[in-house]
């Protein structure tokens, strides 16, 4: 089970940035990142020169275990992104943040994008009365996203409300904590990513 746990960890440490896996431990002094500001393994405190294409990689890498994607998902969101009007690059932001997973976990009602991934595939999650399933849902403007009346009874779902009941939630939701209710004010911007992240990089790396 450790072994698991700090292999969760290591990809923030390979990233060298906190991608916020593990729910309450990330905001800790727990947290390896700020215990062990290199990357992992023997050779972790060697500096190492990155150019080019590691760097767009890494970038990706980034982007991708950040918001819990496999390849090929990332690669889907890339080619929406692309096709949309704008720049690619701050499409593919917006298209990443509406994610429902990311809606969830923004709003405090999961620890980690990873349970909030489990609870919408457990079908605990309404949008706009209708049950989904997929954690990738993109949410629209005025989407409104609700517990279930049953799964709000559950303690352990309340108990993650009230531990997030200080978190910040992003300008472009509006979470209601008495009746577990989160609403989509308006799309996310660029300026709404949290992650620090050199987007072009990734547009670069798809684009070869
Ligand atoms: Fe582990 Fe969370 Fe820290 Fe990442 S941010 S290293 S997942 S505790």
């Amino acid at each position: 089970m450790s072994t698991s746990q700090n292999a969760v960890c290591r990809r923030c440490r390979v990233e060298k940035t906190k991608l916020f896996l593990k729910g309450s431990k990330c905001l800790s002094s727990k947290c390896p990142v700020e215990r062990r500001s290199y990357a992992p393994g023997q050779h972790g405190r060697i500096r190492r020169r990155i150019l080019g294409y590691g760097i767009q990689l890494r970038e990706k890498q980034k982007l991708k275990r950040f918001y819990g994607m496999s390849e090929k998902q990332f690669r889907l969101f890339f080619t929406r992104a692309e096709r949309q009007k704008g720049v690619t690059g701050e499409n593919l932001l917006s298209l990443l943040e509406r994610r429902l997973d990311n809606v969830v976990f923004l709003a405090g009602f999961a620890l980690s994008r990873a349970q909030a991934r489990l609870l919408i595939a457990h079908g605990h999650f309404l949008v706009n009365g209708r049950k989904v399933f997929v954690p990738s849902y993109p949410v629209a403007k005025e989407d409104k996203v609700v517990f279930r009346d049953q799964s709000a009874k559950r303690a352990g779902l309340r108990d993650v409300v009230e531990t997030h009941r200080t978190k910040t939630v992003p300008g472009w939701l509006e979470v209601d904590r008495e009746n577990l209710a989160v609403r989509v004010v308006s799309l996310p911007t660029r300026a709404d990513v949290t992650i620090p992240v050199e987007e072009h990089l990734v547009v670069e790396l798809y684009s070869k």
